[in-house]
């Protein structure tokens, strides 16, 4: 965990045009300081990740909104109000401060105030607006602790703030407010039926609206492991005729449909959660774990997309995607 200091050398990396590694509630950020374009094109060569691509500025309040939007919708604002510090995150127009590089070309920007302690008190004495993806190679599975960013980044990454394990554990909820009417870009850590209720209208999930953002690649929150979706019952059927073609199986199965063994030499079960903020909390560490497992195929299913479940299953969905 982070030591005393840990802010100050992280900020002091952040103004060298370093890369900080910071926790969030959502999953870990590889941040650079928003305003230098040479940082940011670093993030974006550490990470493997096409330039076009854009990334959020991480602000450290709500009342800095108006220095990075051009312009701030009534719903923007209302949204910002009720979700900030939160796994939410804001498409506006960028303001002139924007560099072009941190939107992948793009005259919008994401916007989120993170609720993480560290990451509030580090945004606080930087200042200024820190651009951060996730802290992985690009397609791969988030980092949801610093042991898992050390993992795949190593010395590609300047300093590591240790935040502990991510509490909410997928990523924010994206809204893009630039359109005539809200919609949801990416479902993530705020439900859906919680920002309706803000806003008071629907919120359409705009998947396809957002082709050049990561999270809406075909494949990507991907572990190593080839990952099948079936019907929930299926998935001890699926799973036996794929061990019969000889695969290394693993099963990530609803607690009502789980077998009364444990796991065997040949296949590996975790049973999944049946509240969806802890399904959410660990899926990222399922799928690590059953890489490391060595299961070559992994047999799961989507739960009720509703709450936190429509984001479990947006990534789940995305990690089943084509390679
Ligand atoms: P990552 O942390 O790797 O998931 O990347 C940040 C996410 O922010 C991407 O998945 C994009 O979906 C999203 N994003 C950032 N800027 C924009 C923008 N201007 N328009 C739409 N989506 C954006
Ligand atoms: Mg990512």
């Amino acid at each position: 965990m982070a030591e005393a200091g840990d802010i100050e050398r992280a900020v002091h990396v952040l103004r060298a045009g370093g890369l900080v590694a910071i926790p969030t509630e959502t999953v870990y950020g590889l941040g650079a300081d928003a305003e230098n374009s040479t940082a940011v094109v670093r993030i974006f060569a550490v990470k493997g990740r096409p330039s076009n691509h854009p990334l959020i500025v991480h602000i450290g309040s709500a009342s800095q909104l108006d220095d990075w939007a051009a312009e701030v919708p009534e719903p923007a604002r209302r949204l910002a109000a009720r979700f900030w510090p939160g796994p939410m995150t804001l498409v506006v127009r960028r303001s002139p401060r924007v560099p072009l590089v941190v939107t992948g070309g793009l005259e919008s920007v994401a916007l989120r105030v993170p609720a993480h302690p560290l990451a509030l008190s580090l945004l606080s004495a930087f200042g200024g607006g820190v651009a951060a993806p996730s802290a992985n190679r690009f397609g791969a599975v988030s980092p949801t602790n610093a042991r898992h960013v050390r993992e795949a980044l190593g010395d590609a990454v300047d300093f590591v703030l240790d935040g502990g394990a991510c509490a909410v554990g997928v990523e924010s909820t994206i809204v893009d407010v630039t359109g005539d009417a809200p919609a949801i870009l990416r479902p993530g850590g705020v439900s859906r039926e919680d920002l309706e209720r803000v806003i008071e209208r629907r919120l359409p999930v705009n998947l396809e609206a957002s082709v050049r953002a990561p999270g809406q690649h075909p494949s990507h929150y991907a572990p190593r492991a080839k990952v099948f979706l079936v019907e929930p019952d299926s998935i001890l059927a699926e799973g036996e005729r794929l061990q019969r073609l000889g695969r290394r199986v693993g099963l990530l199965l609803p607690a009502a449909f789980a077998p009364p063994h444990a796991s065997d030499a040949d296949q590996v079960v975790i049973v999944a959660p049946d509240s969806m903020a802890e399904y959410a909390r660990r899926l990222y560490e399922f799928l690590r774990e059953l890489d490391h497992r060595g299961c070559d195929v992994v047999v799961a299913s989507l739960p009720a997309e509703d709450g936190l479940g429509l984001a479990i299953a947006d990534r789940l969905r995305r990690a089943a995607g084509p390679r």
